[in-house]
């Protein structure tokens, strides 16, 4: 885990609950600022090589078919990669997501600039998850039931045709273990976030009970 960053780019890790909506905020965050920043959630690039099924991939799926985290080591190899190679302040969306990977970041001279959590209740992750459609081919999501964001066409991804389907961690009883999880794992990061005196902000991500969630998380990502 010993990759010493010489380049001094700005990185702003974005966490929350497994659904908490961090991805849905970024990417309206991101939208409105073209070419600000590199991005990338440490999930969707782990989706990918489970796609690709590449060494990581295969060692990766065994956890997160399980909502367990996947281990360290294997995280802090793709985000040094990730952070190493950009010219841009970064965004990564699920990073850090455990006490090890924080201190990992910390103690390789990585410029964590601000940590922003997105919150919600345990009841809407659980209600947004059992919502949830998944582009099989892209990753793109869609809602089942609410209007929110269906497909326009049943079962079809608006954005490259693929097929839609249930992503295998938002079954009920792994979503449950995901949440678990995230009290277990994540959020004593916090703490040892803002003992190293890294800015820590919370939003609250409810739509439903918070309509300025946007401008709430456009203010915390400033820096
Ligand atoms: P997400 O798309 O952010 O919900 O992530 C999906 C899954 O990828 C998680 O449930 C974990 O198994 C894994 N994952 C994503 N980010 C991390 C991380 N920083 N550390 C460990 N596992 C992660």
């Amino acid at each position: 885990m010993a990759q010493i960053f010489e380049a001094n780019t700005p990185v702003i890790g974005v966490g929350g609950k497994p659904g908490a909506g961090k991805g849905t905020r970024l990417s309206k965050f991101l939208k409105e600022r073209p070419g600000e920043y590199i991005d990338f959630s440490v999930g969707t690039l782990l989706r990918e090589d489970v796609k690709n099924s590449t060494d990581l991939g295969k060692e990766a799926k065994k956890y997160m078919d399980a909502g367990e985290l996947v281990p360290d080591e294997l995280i802090m190899r793709i985000v040094s990669k990730a952070v190493s190679e950009a010219d841009k302040p970064v965004i990564i969306d699920g990073f850090p997501r455990t006490v090890a990977q924080a201190i990992a970041a910390i103690n390789s001279g990585m410029n964590l600039v601000k940590y922003v959590e997105v919150y919600v209740p345990d009841e809407v992750v659980v209600q947004r998850a059992a919502d949830r459609l998944c582009c099989k081919q892209c990753g793109e999501t869609f809602t089942k039931q609410s209007t929110f964001k269906r497909p326009k066409v049943e079962g079809v991804c608006d954005k490259c045709g693929g097929e839609l389907g249930i992503r295998s961690d938002d079954e009920p009883s792994v979503v449950l273990k995901r949440l678990k999880t995230y009290d277990d794992e994540t959020a004593p990061v916090v703490k040892v976030l803002e003992e190293a005196d890294v800015p820590v902000v919370r939003v609250n991500g409810d739509g439903d009970n918070n309509p300025n969630v946007d401008e709430d998380f456009a203010r915390a990502m400033s820096v």
